[in-house]
Order: structure tokens, then C-alpha cells, then sequence
């Protein structure tokens, strides 16, 4: 348990659109990843936070699932209004509490109000259907809220994330319960108090806390359904415990996302590419670019690569700019990665971003959680640096004799989030988009995030459960569908009513 600094808020939870104190005393520092100073303070909530906060999502939810899917909507579209017209400073609460340089947190609050805007349009994309299924006899099918549900979140999109799913869950009927991660807990308990404005009392609640909060979330009796995003062990957990108890549980886990570089790609544009995809929000993306298998020699684009990366700055303004990691833990993984990859492993460092770089003086003067952009040149595809995943900004490289080869390597890892290739050539293209073991593919582009309606989930170790997290995947998840068979013509005499 920390101890309280002075003048540092203490977050609360927030349920029937009123903030309401913990009631756990204990207490976690809410650290900036810049100087590794605390900025507030978040509670541990108990078991007994949780249920509150389920208490009020539950007496919310006859009257906002009894709302037409057109009312809902309106009031996803006044509250869409109302983030817009605040997303400045959500933006800069991302930035501090998260670390992520200010055009990532801009992606990370309009990617997120992508979701809110799809939902929108539910009215439109998520009726029933009616038919005549023989004489006289009519089957219609219609979309049901499940009532209660939950959403555990990861610290690397404080507000995209969450919005993954509530805008489909609320949307749909259900009402809400978040968790949102203890190191990034600010940005949507704001978001709490702006949905307040907006929203009927009940149908967004906020419970701060960690695993023991979570865990009370996920074994609730009245939570119906648990949406959850994280790493792969914790991920796997849920959902195995989740469904054990009869629920319906969606649980996204972490990633190893492996780019091949043919020889015919364009190496400039595939250098930058690159880059921006195992830099961006310094690594800490569960669809950064982790490994390149570059196919027959390439010299060219690997130095291009190391250059272009070497050329970021420390910092959270302007396009060459990389922020900081989350905290000393993740300090500690990447350093240890990195430096059992050089030791043990005999990569070579292309690229050093623990110590001979602006990042490391960065963190001496500052005391924050900075490290720069590593490349590292493996020899074999077993090195542990090509399977764990590191979430930081690290680039493994390996040479490949054939893209079969490249492709076995990529399909023989556990995880199955993005993959990318990078060519010139259609066919070639084509070919390792129907073979890798991802379920999102990029041609060209390495970060290939589906944009709405377009659903987002991985295969394998990267989701625990059938359904996608957004688009149609997600109003597939968060109801059930009614069928409902009516015949009001008299039966004629003697007819079976299948007639
Ligand atoms: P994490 O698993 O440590 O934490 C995620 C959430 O689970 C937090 O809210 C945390 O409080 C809670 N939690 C932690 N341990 C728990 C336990 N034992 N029982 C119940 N709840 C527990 O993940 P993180 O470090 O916050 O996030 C990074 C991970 O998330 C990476 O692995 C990344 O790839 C993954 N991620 C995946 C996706 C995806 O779409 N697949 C998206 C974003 C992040």
C-alpha cells in the first residue's frame, strides 16, 4: 500500500452518474511515465465497490433496455457530441497518465469515437428480421440486451480500449461496469463524469482497482457477460473461469506480429513503415510490428530501418517524437529481453536504445521511463526474443532464405494478432495473406487495424473466445437473438400448423 502524497487526488469509482469513495483504504500511485512522479492516487476497490457499482447497473437496466435502439442511439450521439467537444482534454490526460507522444493520444480518442459513431448507427445495422416461414406462420427475429456486463482494460489505450465496447454494449441495451487498468485510471473516470452529463444514471459505472476487483467483476452472479483485453496468461484465465461460470466471456490477449519484406518491396516507403509500426506508442501496441523476416539479403532496407528509427526524439510533440514505456516493470522486460537476445542468444545490437542513446540520458535527467527505438539482428528463429513478447520499441530481424520459409516461421508462433507483408507484387501478396496465422493482414501497412464496421480479434493465443470485439462481431457478442414464431390465421380443420 502507498502512501498518499499531499495535494494528489484520490480517483473514485463512479456508478448512478455520482463519483463515490472506495471503500478499500487501500491506495495505488498513479505514476507519469515522464518523470515516474505520482500524479493521483487510485483505490483498490473491494469486492464490496464491486458489487455496488453492479447494483447500479443492474436497477438501470429495465428502463434503458426498454428504450427503442433509436432513443439509445440519440443518446450515443449527444454523448459522441459531448467527448468531441472535450476530446482535448482527453487527449492530454492520455498523454500524461499514459506516456504516448499527443498525435497518439489523438489517435487513441478518435479511434475510439470511431466505435461510438458505428453505434450510432445500430438502428440501422442491428434490427431483426421478419419472415413468412409457411402458410400463415410468421418467424421474426430480434436482438436482446444480456443485461449486465463488464469490461476489464489494459493501460496502452486508456480511452479506445473501453470504447472497443461500450458504445456497442450501452447501445445494444446492456448496461455497464468497467475496470479500467490501475496505471491509466484517470482518463475514463473523466470520461465518467462528462457521461454523467449525457447519459441515464446506471448505465456506465466505473470500479477502480486491480486483479482482485477484476476478479470480483468477472465472478458477479448478476454480470452476464465480460469483455477483457490484456496479456495472453491473464486473458486465458478469464475466459476459462468466466465461461466455467456459465458466462459468455470475450477475452483478448497479447501479440507477436511478424512483417515479411520481399525483395521487390519499396524500400524507402517499407523502411518508414517499419518504423512507425515498432515505434508507435513506443511499442506498446498489441498490433506493433515485433518481428521483420526479411527475405534474401537486404542490406539496404535494414540500414534505412536502423536510420530512420535512430532519428526519433524523446518527447510527446512533433512527428519525430517517442514517448516513454508505462512504468520500471516494463523497463525491466524490455532491458532484460534485449540484453538475453545479445548475451545468450548472440543477436546483434543494430540499434541500442538502453544506453547509448538520447532516451537513456532522458531518463538520468528526469527519472521517467524512457528507452529508445532497438533493432537487433537474430541468427535463428528460436531466439526467445523472436517468441516473447516484449511490448516495447524493439525490432527482431531475421534473414530468410524463401518466403516458405518466412511463413513457416510466422505460423509456428503462438500468438496470432496482425501480420503484414510488403511488396510490390499482387500475386505475392495474395499468397501470404491466404498462408499467415493472423486474423489481420496488411499489404503494405503495418499496423492493420480494421476500421469500423470492419470487427477487430486475433486467432490463437491473441483471443480466448469466438466472437470479435468490435463492429458486427460486437453486436453479436453484447445480445442474443430472439426468435419469435406467431400464427394468428384460424388453423383449418384437420391442418398441421406447419401448413
Ligand atoms: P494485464 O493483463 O496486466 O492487465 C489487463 C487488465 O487485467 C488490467 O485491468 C488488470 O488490472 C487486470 N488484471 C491483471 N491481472 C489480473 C488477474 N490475474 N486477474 C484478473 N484481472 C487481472 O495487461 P496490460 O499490461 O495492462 O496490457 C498489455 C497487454 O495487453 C499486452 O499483452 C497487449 O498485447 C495486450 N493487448 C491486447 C490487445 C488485443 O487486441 N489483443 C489490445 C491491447 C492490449
Amino acid at each position: 500500500m502507498d502512501s498518499k502524497p499531499t495535494a494528489v487526488t484520490t480517483l473514485s469509482n463512479f456508478m448512478s452518474n455520482k463519483a463515490v469513495s472506495a471503500s478499500s483504504q487501500e491506495l495505488l500511485s498513479v505514476v507519469s511515465p515522464h518523470d515516474g512522479q505520482t500524479i493521483a492516487m487510485v483505490p483498490l476497490s473491494t469486492a464490496a465497490d464491486v458489487d455496488k457499482a453492479v447494483e447500479s447497473a443492474k436497477s438501470a437496466f429495465t428502463e434503458w433496455s426498454g428504450l427503442t435502439l433509436k432513443a439509445r442511439a440519440g443518446y450515443l450521439l449527444t454523448l459522441y457530441n459531448t467527448l468531441t467537444e472535450n476530446s482535448e482534454e482527453l487527449v492530454d490526460l492520455i498523454v500524461r497518465e499514459h506516456g504516448k507522444n499527443k498525435a497518439e493520444a489523438r489517435g487513441d480518442v478518435s479511434k475510439g469515437l470511431e466505435t461510438l459513431e458505428y453505434a450510432i448507427s445500430l438502428p440501422q445495422i442491428a434490427q431483426g428480421r421478419v419472415e413468412y416461414v409457411s402458410g400463415g406462420v410468421q418467424c421474426q427475429d430480434e436482438r436482446v440486451p444480456l443485461g449486465v456486463v463488464g469490461g476489464i482494460v489494459p493501460f496502452n489505450f486508456p480511452f479506445m480500449v473501453p470504447f472497443w465496447t461500450i458504445p456497442i454494449a450501452i447501445g445494444m441495451g446492456n448496461t455497464y461496469v468497467l475496470k479500467p487498468s490501475e496505471k491509466v485510471p484517470m482518463t475514463m473516470t473523466r470520461v465518467a463524469e462528462l457521461a454523467a452529463n449525457v447519459l441515464p444514471p446506471g448505465v456506465l459505472n466505473i470500479v477502480h482497482g486491480d486483479r482482485t476487483a477484476a476478479q470480483a467483476l468477472l465472478e458477479h452472479k448478476d454480470v452476464q457477460a465480460l469483455a477483457f483485453v490484456g496479456t495472453s496468461e491473464v486473458a486465458q484465465h478469464i475466459h476459462t473461469h468466466g465461461t466455467s461460470l456459465g458466462k459468455r466471456v470475450l477475452a483478448l490477449g497479447g501479440a507477436k506480429n511478424h512483417l515479411l519484406a520481399l525483395k521487390d518491396c519499396d524500400v524507402d516507403m517499407t523502411a518508414q513503415d517499419v518504423v512507425n509500426s515498432f515505434t508507435g506508442c513506443a511499442g506498446e501496441r498489441c498490433m506493433a510490428a515485433s518481428v521483420l523476416l526479411v527475405v534474401g539479403e537486404q542490406p539496404k532496407l535494414i540500414s534505412k530501418i536502423v536510420e530512420k528509427a535512430q532519428a526519433l526524439v524523446p518527447g510527446s510533440e512533433g512527428t519525430r517524437s517517442m514517448g516513454p514505456v508505462i512504468d520500471q516493470q516494463a523497463i525491466d522486460r524490455i532491458e532484460g529481453a534485449i540484453r538475453h537476445a545479445v548475451d545468450v542468444d548472440g543477436a546483434q545490437l543494430l540499434l541500442d536504445g538502453c544506453s547509448s542513446s538520447a532516451f537513456a540520458s532522458c531518463r538520468k535527467e528526469t527519472g521517467g521511463f524512457w528507452i529508445g527505438p532497438t533493432v537487433l539482428q537474430h541468427k535463428s528463429w528460436t531466439d526467445k526474443a523472436m517468441h516473447f513478447e516484449i511490448f516495447g520499441p524493439v525490432l527482431s530481424i531475421l534473414q530468410c532464405s524463401s518466403i516458405d520459409e518466412a511463413l513457416a516461421i510466422e505460423n509456428a508462433n503462438s500468438y496470432g494478432n496482425a501480420a503484414c507483408v510488403y511488396t510490390t507484387s499482387g500475386a505475392a501478396a495474395e499468397y501470404c495473406s491466404r498462408r499467415f496465422q493472423a486474423a489481420m493482414i496488411g499489404v503494405n501497412i503495418g499496423v492493420p487495424v480494421p476500421r469500423e464496421p470492419f470487427s477487430f480479434g486475433g486467432i490463437n493465443r491473441s483471443k480466448f473466445g469466438t466472437s470479435d470485439i468490435t463492429g458486427d462481431g460486437g453486436i453479436e457478442f453484447f445480445s442474443y437473438r430472439r426468435k419469435i414464431t406467431t400464427k394468428w390465421a384460424p388453423p383449418k380443420k384437420d391442418a398441421s400448423w406447419m401448413s
